[in-house]
C-alpha cells in the first residue's frame, strides 16, 4: 500500500538508469515510471498557454477503453501477482490534452494503487476536487500537483477560461480552486497523510505580477503547500522579463516553501531511437502504451496494445525480445519532433545519457534484495561494471 512517499527527482533518474542500463545490457524489464491518462480529449479549462489545446480541437480523442468498471482488469495487468518484483515504482496519473479527473476512472484507479506499494501522483488543475469522494481519495497519495497559473479570479476567467459541467463560464476559478486545496489539506490532517503539494504556474507578461504573485505563494505556504514551480509560457512572443531571478529572490526570501523556475523543454538533436518505451511511456485511455506522455493521442502510433497481453511483462517481452532489440525508431513514431519530456530526453540524447549514467548512484544492498528485483540487478551491475571500467562504453554511445 501507498506509504506517501515523496521523490525527489534523482530518484527518478535512478530509477530510469537502472532501467535504462538494464535495457541495454539485454534484460527485457517493463519501466519503474508509467502515466496513466484517463481522459482523451477533454478540458474543463482552456488555458491560453495549453499545449494540448491544438489538439483537442484538432484531433479525434482516443477511445475510451480504461473506465471505471474494468480499472481492476487493466491495472492488474500492470501490477501482476506474478512480476511483482518488476512492479513500476512510481504511477502518474494526469494528462496530454486533458484533465484527468473528469474521468471517473480516476478515484478508482487511485483506490487501486493505494493497496500496491507505488508512489502515486496525480497532476491537475484542481477544479474537481471538491467531490468528496475523490478528496477524501486524493488525500491518501503520495503527490499532488495542481496547475494554479494565476493569483485572482479576474486572471483565472480571462486566461484559464473555466467552465462548469455544463459547459457555462465560471467567475471565481482561483477562489474554488484555493477551497479545494484548503479542504484537501484538512483531509490530509485529518487523515494523517503526507500527501506532498506542489503548485504550478505559467507566468505570462499579462498575469506576473511580482508583488501578487508572491502574496499568493505566501498564501499557498500557508495554507499547507510544499513546493511551488514557474514556468515561462512557450507560446508568447515576448516573455516575461528576469523571471528566473525574480523566482529566486522570491525563494530567498519566503520560508517554509521550496520555490523554483522550470527551465523550457527544448527539442533534443538527432538521435535514432527513442528509450520513452523502455524508461516512461503512458498508458492513454485507449489501453495503449505510447512511448512518452507528450504523444499520447491520435496523431502518433502507439507501440502496444495492453488489451492484448497478460501481463505488462508480457508486453515487454514481446515488443523488446529477443534482447537488444531496439526501442522504436523516431521516424516510426510520428511527428513527434523529438521535443520529449525533459527527463525522457536526457536518455535519448546519447551524450547527455551517458552524462546521466555517470552521476547514477549503484543500487544500495537494500535495494539489490528489493523490488528492483534480482535479474534487474544482476544486469544493472555487470553492464554498469563495464559502463565504467571500459573506455569504449559497449552501449556505443562513446
Ligand atoms: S488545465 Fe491543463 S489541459 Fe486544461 S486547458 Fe489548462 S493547460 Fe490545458
Ligand atoms: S518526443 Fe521524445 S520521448 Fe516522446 S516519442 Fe518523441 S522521441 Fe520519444
Amino acid at each position: 500500500m501507498s506509504t506517501n512517499r515523496y521523490n525527489d527527482k534523482n530518484v527518478f533518474f535512478d530509477w530510469m538508469s537502472r532501467t535504462y542500463i538494464t535495457s541495454k545490457a539485454g534484460g527485457v524489464v517493463p519501466p519503474c515510471l508509467i502515466d496513466i491518462h484517463p481522459v482523451s480529449g477533454e478540458c474543463n479549462n482552456d488555458c491560453v498557454w495549453c499545449i494540448g489545446r491544438a489538439q483537442r480541437n484538432e484531433i479525434v480523442p482516443l477511445n475510451k477503453t480504461l473506465d471505471a468498471p474494468n480499472v481492476n482488469d487493466v491495472l492488474d495487468k500492470i501490477f501482476s501477482l506474478r512480476w511483482k518484483p518488476l512492479w513500476p515504482r512510481e504511477v502518474h496519473i494526469c494528462g496530454n490534452d486533458s484533465e484527468p479527473t473528469l474521468s471517473n476512472a480516476t478515484k478508482p484507479i487511485i483506490e487501486y494503487l493505494h493497496k500496491k506499494p507505488v508512489v502515486v501522483e496525480l497532476i491537475t488543475n484542481g477544479l474537481k476536487l471538491d467531490d468528496p469522494d475523490l478528496a477524501d481519495a486524493v488525500a491518501q497519495i503520495d503527490k499532488l500537483s495542481i496547475s494554479l497559473d494565476v493569483t485572482n479570479n479576474d486572471d483565472y476567467k480571462e486566461f484559464k477560461r473555466p467552465k462548469n459541467d455544463t459547459g457555462v463560464s465560471i467567475d471565481n476559478g482561483y477562489d474554488i480552486v484555493i477551497g479545494n486545496l484548503k479542504n484537501i489539506v484538512s483531509r490530509r490532517r485529518n487523515q494523517k497523510s503526507k500527501l506532498h503539494i506542489s503548485v504550478t504556474f505559467v507566468a505570462t507578461r499579462h498575469t506576473y505580477h511580482k508583488d501578487q504573485w508572491r502574496r499568493c505563494f505566501v498564501q499557498l505556504r500557508d495554507i499547507g503547500a510544499r513546493k511551488i514551480r514557474v514556468r515561462d509560457d512557450l507560446h508568447a512572443k515576448k516573455l516575461v522579463d528576469n523571471l528566473q531571478s525574480d523566482i529566486k529572490a522570491l525563494n530567498a526570501e519566503i520560508d517554509g516553501i521550496d520555490i523554483g523556475f522550470i527551465s523550457p523543454e527544448e527539442k533534443y538533436s538527432d538521435f535514432e531511437y527513442c528509450y520513452g518505451p523502455r524508461i516512461w511511456p503512458a498508458l492513454a485511455v485507449d489501453c495503449r502504451l505510447y512511448a512518452c506522455a507528450h504523444i499520447a493521442n491520435s496523431t502518433f502510433r502507439p507501440f502496444a496494445d495492453l488489451m492484448q497481453y497478460s501481463t505488462l511483462m508480457e508486453l515487454y517481452q514481446d515488443a523488446f525480445y529477443p534482447p537488444n532489440s531496439p526501442c522504436p525508431d523516431v521516424q516510426s513514431i510520428g511527428p513527434c519532433e523529438r521535443k520529449c519530456p525533459s527527463m525522457i530526453g536526457r536518455y535519448n540524447e546519447p551524450a547527455l545519457a551517458k552524462k546521466r549514467l555517470t552521476m547514477t548512484a549503484l543500487p544500495s544492498a537494500k535495494q539489490k534484495r528489493d523490488c528492483i528485483g534480482g535479474t534487474h540487478t544482476k544486469l544493472f551491475n555487470e553492464y554498469t561494471e563495464s559502463f565504467f571500467t571500459s573506455e569504449n562504453c559497449s552501449c556505443g554511445y562513446s
